[in-house]
């Protein structure tokens, strides 16, 4: 089995214990093969960096019905001298003394050939795209933020907490639903008013998949203080956007002792250092869709093509402040921007409204130009759980709106939301009065508000949807490409 691994060969060779001289053995995926006169050439990669290892043996020395199973796709291990490469774009190379065909890739049936695929294609064989050098960086990528995002909070003190993922509880409010059930599907039992009878389901009553863990969250954080979820998180939201998914992952801090204000330094610190980490451990593969992303530019119209390149984007965004204002400044900022004069949103801006995507873009990469901390919401249209302010919102000339919440959502460039948090109502009278208003029977969730009978304390928390992140991060245009297998509406084969 004894192999070396592809990354750590080639990062050898430019060491003091460079591999030159010694004999390995690779083994991996063929990307190419090329025939010259004198030899052929074999692109080989093992998905542990993006760079392939070329190996090459002499023409004639391969027999001819080797050589013909040597195929892009096929499967190979390797073994021969390290050497020198002659050639450009790569250190070294292996010469090839012995092939293993592993598993062979008929040219004729095997859909990646080396050539450009549109993404579009890629998404309906995602079992084998992951073997695309675009594809893999995601990947990579993605394992670097997942692993840095375990590290950030590690380093900080914060506590992993598992939350469920079938839950009976739909307080949350935030999407809906997919719900469990093992009940038979075409006679499921009634109950005398002719609805399902739920009692004699699986878990006794309804169940779902969760649509977040923050309520869980805020019991773990009230007893370990500080801790974060990192799971997948469930909406059967029928929105076909680049943007949703029915299935992605979440992370979830929640904190106990926490205002506001401490809520938006721990998330612009945190996105800035997962980002950071990434840009540091993954320098091959953001520089491939970085270039990636320079080549497709070409083939757009001036207007639409990205002002900063990928790695510019990535660096300028840690190395600013993130801009905090209210929802109530936006809204004014939005009132006296040109396309509201011009009547060019598609949606009327006054106060009380759900921020639309338009508007978010528009102060993200219009006004500002830089991530967006939006705060104070509207109460009307934020969570019950959120804490209440205590004066209602008012306009530079005077004007009353109505009553906010400590809301925070934070604005991405390309992305829009890519966070949303808040502290939360710790007061448990005024928590059950705003569960009433809304239609929340306050005893379906009576252990959540427990915390608030029991040692209640003054906490906030956030939700991070990592896929958002990793799209951020790779500059993809679409989220079902940085998933590896994207659960969509009417989209679930893999
Ligand atoms: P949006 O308005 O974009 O649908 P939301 O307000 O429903 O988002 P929250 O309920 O606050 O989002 O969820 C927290 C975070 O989870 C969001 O900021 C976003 O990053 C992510 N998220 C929410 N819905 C989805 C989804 N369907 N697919 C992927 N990520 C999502
Ligand atoms: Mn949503």
């Amino acid at each position: 089995m004894s192999y070396l691994p592809i990354k750590q060969l080639l990062k050898a060779a430019t060491g003091v214990d460079s591999p030159v001289g010694s004999t390995a053995t690779v083994k991996g995926w063929v990307r190419t093969k090329r025939e010259s006169k004198n030899a052929v050439f074999i692109a080989l990669n093992d998905g542990s960096t993006i760079q392939n290892i070329q190996a090459v043996a002499e023409a004639g020395q391969l027999p001819e019905v080797t050589l013909k199973l040597i195929t892009t796709g096929s499967c190979l291990s390797i073994t021969g001298q390290i050497v020198e490469s002659q050639g450009s774009g790569q250190a070294i190379e292996i010469k090839i003394a012995e092939v293993v065909i592993y598993g062979t890739a008929d040219p004729e049936k095997y859909p990646l050939q080396p050539k450009r695929h549109s993404l579009e294609f890629l998404r309906e064989i995602a079992h084998l795209r992951p073997r695309t050098n675009t594809f893999s960086a995601i990947l990579r990528i993605r394992h670097a933020l997942a692993f840095a995002i375990h590290k950030y909070f590690n380093d900080h003190g914060f506590f992993y907490l598992n939350t469920p993922i079938i839950t009976a509880s739909d307080a949350e409010g935030a999407g809906e639903m997919f719900r469990v059930t093992t009940l038979d599907a075409i006679k499921p039992p009634l109950t005398e008013d002719g609805k399902v009878d739920y009692s004699q389901d699986f878990f006794g009553r309804e169940t779902n998949l969760t649509v977040s863990g923050q309520l869980e969250g805020e019991l773990g954080a009230m007893a370990l203080g500080k801790i974060y979820t990192f799971g997948p998180t469930f909406r059967a939201e029928n929105s076909n956007t680049t943007r949703h998914l029915a299935e992605f992952w979440m992370i979830e801090p929640e904190m106990a002792f926490y205002e506001l204000e401490d809520n938006m330094n721990l998330a612009e610190d945190f996105v800035k250092t997962v980002i950071r980490y990434a840009i540091q451990h993954c320098a091959d593969d953001l520089a491939f869709l970085d270039n990636r992303l320079k080549e497709e530019d070409k083939t757009k119209k001036k207007e639409e093509q990205s002002e900063l390149g990928l790695l510019e984007k990535l660096q300028f965004v840690i190395n600013n402040e993130f801009v905090r204002l209210t929802y109530t400044e936006a809204i004014e900022i939005l009132i006296s921007s040109k396309p509201a004069k011009k009547g060019q949103f598609q949606f009327e801006v006054k106060w009380g409204i759900d921020l639309q995507s338009e508007h978010e873009r528009y102060l993200v990469e219009k006004h500002f130009k830089k991530p967006v901390i939006l705060t104070n919401y509207p109460r009307a249209i934020k969570a019950f759980y959120m804490k209440q302010d205590h004066e209602p919102a008012t306009s530079p000339r005077g004007e009353v709106f109505g009553p906010t919440v400590r809301a925070m959502d934070v604005l991405f460039p390309g992305i829009g939301e890519i966070i949303g948090g808040s502290q939360r109502e710790e007061d448990l009278d005024k928590l059950v009065a705003r569960m009433q208003e809304v239609g929340i029977e306050p005893e379906a969730i009576w252990w959540y508000l427990d915390t608030r009978r029991f040692g209640t304390a003054p906490h906030a928390g956030f939700g991070l949807g990592f896929e958002r992140l990793v799209l951020f991060v790779t500059g993809m245009g679409n989220i079902r490409d940085v998933i590896p297998f994207p659960r969509a509406p009417k989209t679930a084969e893999f």
